[in-house]
């Protein structure tokens, strides 16, 4: 019998999971490793998902039940008096990050998830890969997965200079308790997907699962991106922590200087609606990152294949990272199924998954044309300073791209 293939994962997150889950199901041998030894499940906020993300997990022996994600059944345009403007009947589902990373990471075996493992570079030859990490040690295969994400070791050594891009804006982000919120702000809230666009800027709110994925009324959470123009000098000070270190384009939550999230806090109360404006100066610990969006002119490279952040990331718009990842991953291990010649497949891979990288980044930069268009003076921004909300609402998501879950077709999936 011939040996099994191996198959090398670095990333132990949502695209690594699927992809080593997948993969060993079309046959090979897998091995994970993860640079952090923690538990990833207690990062992660708000998050974003369709229907086929939920189809791979079902793929990979994941029970997809109806509290892994919270329907919203319309969405409204609040203005800035708390008056619904708009109301469509376009509808969402919101999740959290760890409802869908953790029983993945339940799903994959313990012995082949190496954590606390860097990988620093990969050598190849024409028989096999190896991952040298930075402990020294080293592991060799037939395949290296990079699943390693927007700050990618291997695609920085296959692609140097290809790097996210800033789009001019920053994004807040933070979850309220639905019990603490006003009854008026729960009210007009709670079962919507709110939009609002003051001057220059948008925000988007949802109500989420709970703890323990709690959907019950009274047990949910509440929560909200709001986007902000921010200069390159401007985003220099908010991601420089209070001894002068800088991180770049995103910063450890409890690193963000207390100074900056009370001015976005007042900033909250006077300039976005008086309801919004609440949900956001109640939360606890808020989140901050620079907006960027990144392709890649090419996804694979001998052995080595790039999948997910790694190689597009797309603005948060289009709500599609893991959906994205996910069906990066599902497309890989159908593309080197069994025995289908590596090199063959890692062609099908690059040439399908390409083109839907460049769609969806396109798409997300697309939605953010106005949010961008911000950092240009008024009589300069043209077109793009001019927004629809009502067309922002119709196209937010990617609905040409991926699609709202279909619980029914889920569960038949599933019988
Ligand atoms: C902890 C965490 C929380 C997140 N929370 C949210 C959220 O709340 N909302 C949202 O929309 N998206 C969130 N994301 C992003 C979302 O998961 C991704 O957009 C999407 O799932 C595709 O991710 P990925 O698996 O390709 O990469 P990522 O999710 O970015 O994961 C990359 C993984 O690779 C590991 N890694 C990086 N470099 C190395 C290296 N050299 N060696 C070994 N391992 C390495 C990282 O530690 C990380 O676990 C989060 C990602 C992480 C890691």
């Amino acid at each position: 019998m011939a040996q099994r293939r191996r198959a090398l994962i670095v990333g132990g997150s949502i695209g690594g999971l699927l992809a080593g889950l997948l993969l060993r199901q079309a046959g090979w041998d897998v091995t994970l490793f993860e640079r952090s030894a923690g538990d990833l499940a207690d990062r992660g906020a708000g998050l974003g998902v369709a229907h086929e993300l939920f189809e791979v997990m079902i793929r990979v022996g994941i029970k997809v039940e109806r509290s892994l994600a919270f329907p919203v059944h319309s969405s409204a345009w609040i203005g800035q008096d708390d008056r619904i403007v708009f109301e469509s009947d376009r509808y969402w589902f919101g999740s959290a990050w760890p409802i869908i990373y953790q029983p993945l990471r339940k799903a994959f075996p313990t012995s082949d998830y190496r954590a606390g493992k860097t990988l620093a570079r990969v050598e190849q030859d024409a028989n096999s890969v190896t991952a040298i990490f930075t402990d020294g040690s080293r592991e060799h295969g037939d395949l290296l997965v990079a699943a390693d994400g927007v700050f990618s070791t291997v695609r920085r050594q296959f692609l140097p200079g290809v790097e996210p891009r800033s789009a001019g804006y920053i994004a807040w982000r933070g979850i309220v308790p639905e019990n603490e919120m006003s009854p008026k702000a729960h009210k007009l809230l709670i079962d919507t997907s709110a939009f609002s666009f003051p001057d220059g800027e948008q925000t988007l709110s949802l109500p989420i699962p709970g703890a323990n994925n709690d959907t019950r009324p009274g047990h949910r959470r509440y929560y909200f991106i709001w986007y902000r123009p921010a200069n390159s000098a401007r985003q220099a000070e908010l991601f420089t922590d209070a001894t002068g270190r800088s991180h770049g384009v995103s910063i450890p939550p409890p690193l963000i200087r207390p100074e900056f999230i009370a001015e976005m806090k007042q900033a909250a109360r006077t300039g976005l609606p008086p309801v919004l404006g609440e949900v956001v100066q109640r939360a606890a610990q808020p989140l901050l990152q620079s907006i960027t969006d990144m392709e890649v002119p090419q996804l694979v490279f001998g052995r080595v294949a790039l999948l997910g952040d790694s190689a597009f990331v797309a603005r948060p718009h289009v709500a599609a990272g893991t959906t994205k990842a996910a069906l990066d991953a599902a497309c890989l291990a159908d593309c080197l199924r069994d025995d289908a010649d590596l090199a063959t497949g890692l062609q099908r891979y690059e040439r399908e998954r390409m083109a839907f990288g460049r769609a969806i980044v396109e798409h997300s930069r697309h939605l953010g044309t106005y949010l961008e268009a911000q950092l240009k003076p008024a009589a300069e921004r043209g077109a793009a300073g001019i927004r629809d909300p009502r067309q922002i609402i119709a196209e937010y998501g990617a609905p040409h791209l991926v699609h709202q879950l279909d619980w029914d077709r889920l569960e038949a999936l599933q019988s």
